[in-house]
């Protein structure tokens, strides 16, 4: 997979990607990341990337030329048509684990990350694959979203994660919140680790998982529920979850 993320702000990205398990998924060349600072495209004399929006109002917005030239740039003779154009975006399609997923499919994503008022309306016109917006407020900038998606694909890519099976079980990837984890001591001040979970029973501990991860979506995020198709045995687990609180 590869990254390409224009940007006017370059160094915000070095910490989080210079760092963990995107740090090392660079290192094992699972994925790429390719930063452009799109004013080294700007032909304005004075570098300028931005102007004053036609018809009046506050706010300056992001120009089409550095934009168009510098996704040029950074399609030229990459061997793949694979690719999805990302305009970050408070306005775009919200996302989701299930965006999260259709992107790894892909081998370039390329992040056009804005600023100010915003972009010229030809850049979403005629550039962009995908508008995505990481929820409904305003941030001061793309950079904080695409840094958002570059880490929620690339930890679904294989070999990324240390141990494959944890992004399967994660929140979201079944459509349910994940079951809660205990680990050492058994009894932490008096504190105790379930039964079930120390008794070995294989079968019984990933029943206990499954009902714990029904109760705790229902709880927290029941417009999950409303949205599953529901097993014989999950409506059954409801009803007495539903009797027991
Ligand atoms: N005037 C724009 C509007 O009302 O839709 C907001 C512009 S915002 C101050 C500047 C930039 O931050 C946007 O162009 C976008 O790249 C980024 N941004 C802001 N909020 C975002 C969000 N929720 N998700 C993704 N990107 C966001």
């Amino acid at each position: 997979m590869r990254f390409d993320i224009l940007t006017l702000f370059p160094e915000m990205f070095t910490g989080v990607l210079g760092n963990s398990i995107l740090k090392k998924a660079a290192e094992k060349q699972l994925v790429s990341y390719n930063i452009v600072d799109f004013r080294d495209f700007s032909e304005d004399k004075h570098q300028r990337v931005d102007d004053y929006p036609y018809g009046g109002g506050g706010g300056m917005v992001l120009t089409p030329q550095p934009i168009f030239d510098a996704l040029d740039h950074v399609t030229k003779n990459v061997g793949t048509n694979n690719r999805k154009v990302i305009l970050l975006c408070p306005q775009g399609e919200r996302y989701t684990q299930k965006k999260a997923e259709e992107l790894a499919q892909c081998e370039q994503l390329i992040f056009i990350c804005g600023h100010y008022e915003g972009y010229d309306e030809r850049i979403r016109e005629h550039l962009v694959t995908d508008e995505i917006s990481i929820g409904d407020y305003v941030l001061t900038g793309g950079e904080l979203g695409a840094m958002v998606i570059i880490d929620s694909v690339s930890r679904l890519l294989p070999g990324v994660l240390g141990n494959e099976t944890s992004a399967v079980t994660d929140s979201f990837s079944s459509g349910l919140l994940e079951y809660p984890h205990y680990t050492r001591p058994v009894d932490f001040r008096g504190f105790k680790v379930p039964d079930v979970l120390t008794s070995g029973h294989h079968k019984n501990i990933e029943e206990w998982r499954h009902k714990e991860a029904l109760k705790r979506t229902l709880t927290r995020r029941p417009d999950l529920i409303k949205v599953r198709e529901l097993s014989d045995k999950e409506k059954l687990w409801l009803q007495s979850i539903e009797i027991e609180d």
